[in-house]
Parts: structure tokens; sequence; C-alpha cells
């Protein structure tokens, strides 16, 4: 750092180290010469077939372009009013923060879990109340019917008064499970007064059925978040969607940019959100699914491999024992260019790997290079 930038940047920055975003750790052009296997970013290995058409380009796009917002309130069975489109899941994070986060407060997170919470949190100078996922065992475990990873919601609703958004991924990344919906449910009615529950539902579509956006419609302190990236295929494009009522709406959209979402997104997005763009995100879903779950049961033969998550995602995550580290098997893949992420760093995640879902030829390939592991060991 210069002086002159050691001298200006705001004190809480100093320190901050930026997300480690999967394309930070591997540019697209590190890999150019090469034919890589992208499995470290949740993407979909199929992209939708889209056109544009520039006619209107030396015009600003509207605020929020109607066609985008009807296709996407249709899809998602709430009203257009209901529906902020945004630059990808990730503003609509930010955008929250900046809107109801002053410096003096807090957000609630639940690790493991995604990072730009906490990141963007930090960036606007609040507070990041750390409450850790819960593991349960045994008995327990088989009356919940979902993961074994769940909310703890005692300590949620101790700190509920230090805190003015709560952020809940559902799907959980980089776990790949749902948290229980009674929990999410108590969580919302008992921090009516105090706090907005933030719903992150960037894998939905591996899950359809588990949305928990008719909550906006019952309760005032309910937002869930929507990503074109991940089954839609379109993670370059750059575009998500914030679903609220329209008094949290309305304080949203004092705070976004004029202009948000720019001509060519809007109209590649809209095409997205056809009958047929539809159709064709459910027929990949359906293949991915598929997939996933021969990945998984490959994964729980390997004698390396102590814990497969459940998913309900296109990701599967790992936790190796101690004949393999996750380093190695980074390593490993990496020589034959295939990349995975590395999870250790999260907390209780230690040697865990996550894989992302590929075609069939990709999978096939991370099935024979575990595969030659296991006989190597
Ligand atoms: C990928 C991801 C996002 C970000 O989505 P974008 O729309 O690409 O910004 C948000 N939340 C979770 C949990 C994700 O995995």
């Amino acid at each position: 750092m210069t002086d002159l930038v050691n001298k200006l940047i705001r004190t809480e920055l100093k320190d901050l180290v930026p997300y480690e975003s999967a394309r930070r750790l591997f540019s697209m052009a590190n890999a150019a010469e090469v034919e890589t296997t992208w499995l470290n970013a949740n993407e979909n290995p199929y992209v939708p077939t889209v056109s544009i058409n520039p006619e209107m380009y030396n015009r600003y796009p509207d605020f929020q372009p109607e066609p985008l917002i009807k296709g996407y309130a249709n899809y998602a069975g709430v009203l257009p009013e209901q529906v902020l489109a945004t630059r990808g899941a990730d503003e609509g994070i930010e955008l929250l923060i900046r809107t109801f986060c002053s410096s003096n407060d807090n957000i609630i997170i639940c690790p493991p879990t995604y990072g730009m919470y906490a990141i963007s949190a930090k960036t606007h100078g609040c507070g990041v109340i750390t409450v850790p996922l819960l593991e349960i065992h045994g008995l327990e475990k088989a009356a919940s019917n979902t993961s074994s990873l769940q909310l703890d919601v005692e300590t949620i609703l101790a700190n509920k008064q230090k805190a003015n958004l709560i952020f809940i991924c559902c799907p959980n990344n980089p776990t790949g499970d749902l948290v229980n919906t009674a929990d999410i449910i108590n969580i919302i009615e008992s921090t009516a007064d105090d706090c907005i529950v933030v719903l992150d539902e960037a894998y939905i579509e591996f899950c359809a059925e588990a949305t928990s956006v008719s909550l906006i419609n019952k309760y005032d302190n309910v937002v869930v978040l929507r990503t074109l990236s991940k089954a839609f295929g379109l993670a370059g494009l750059r575009c998500g969607f914030t679903l609220t009522n329209n008094n949290i709406m309305d304080a949203l959209k004092k705070v976004i940019a004029p202009y948000p979402i720019s001509a060519p997104v809007a109209q590649i997005a809209a095409q997205t959100l056809s009958p047929d763009g539809i159709n064709w995100m459910k027929s990949k879903v359906a293949e991915l699914n598929a997939l996933r779950d021969s990945f998984i049961t490959n994964a729980k033969t390997w004698s390396f491999v102590e814990k497969v998550y459940p998913s309900q995602t296109n990701f599967v995550l790992l936790k190796l024992n101690s004949k393999l580290t996750a380093a190695t098997a980074m390593q490993t893949f990496q020589q034959q260019n295939v990349l995975l992420r590395d999870q250790s760093k999260q907390l209780m995640l230690e040697n865990t790997i996550r894989v992302s879902i590929g075609n069939q030829q990709q999978m096939e390939l991370v099935n024979s290079i575990f595969s030659k592991v296991e006989q190597s060991l």
C-alpha cells in the first residue's frame, strides 16, 4: 500500500482479505491453453441458447425491465412488484446490508456457509455475529428429514436484538443440504420485531419443492434471494433476484443503482425465463441431479472418504480421512486440469473438498481420477 492509500483507506478495510472466488483462484485466462474441467464454482456445464439485439443500446435501460421482471415473477410464483433484479444475487446481499445496516449494526451468519455475507458486511463496516450450524447426531438426526447440520435456533434468537439481518442459505453452500423449514419459520416468527430473515435460494432449482418463497406473502420480515448463475447456466451474465414485500422493496430501491441491469443482460435473462428456457433448465437439472446421485454412490465406496455430505444441489462436499489430504487431492486433480474447491478453511470443514457436478463425460473423468487414487493407497 502507498502511504496515501494507507492514510486514506477505511481502517476496517486495512486487514480485510478479499473473497477468494473460484475465478480469482484460477482465472479463465490461465486455463486458456489447456482444456480445463471447471468443477470449482458450482456452475452449470451447459449454456442456454440466447441472442441479443443491439437496436436500443444507445438508450438507458429501464430501471427494472418489465419483460425480465414479469418473466421471473411468473416463474417464481410471486407478483412482479415483489421482484427486484440485481447484478447477481451477490448484489442483493450487498444491497440488503447497505440498506439495513449501519456501522454499529450486525448481521448473523451460520457457518460453514457462503462467504459473501461476511465479506459484504465487513466492506460496509458492519459487524458479523457467527452462530455455527449444529451437528445433529444419532436419534435426533433420524427424526429430522434433512441434514445432520442444522440451525442453532436458540443462539440465533439469543442474538436477535443485536442483529438487523439473519442470513440463512438453503440449500446451504458448501455443505449442500437443506435446513429444517420448521426452524426457519420459528426464527422468522420469533424475530418479527427485530430482524429481516434473508433466505438464500441460489440452488433451489435442484430441489424446487423445498422453496420458502411463499413466506414472503405470509411474513413482513422475509427476503428470498435467487440467481440465474447456477441451474439456469448464466453465471457470466450476472443476474439475480431479490424477492420480498413492498415495504422492504421500497427501502432497497432507495439504495440500488439507477440502471442496475444492462440492456443485453435484461434481453438474455428474459429469454431464459420463457417457457422453452425454463424447460431447458429443468431438463439440465434432472440430468445433473442424476449424475450427482451416482457420484455420491461411488464416493461412499472410496476408503479415503470419511463422509459424503448429503446434497440437494449441483455439488457434493467430501470429508477426507487421514489417508488423503484435501491439498493432495486438489493437486492430483489439478495435474489433470480438473479444478475442484478446497473448503478446508471453513469452520468444521477440515480436510474437505467440494466437487461441482459437471456433464457425464466430466464426471467419468472425476470418477476415474478418484478410482486411481483409491488403487494407489
Ligand atoms: C453462487 C452463489 C451466490 C451468488 O450468485 P450470483 O447471482 O452469481 O451473484 C449467492 N449465494 C450462494 C449461496 C451462492 O452459492
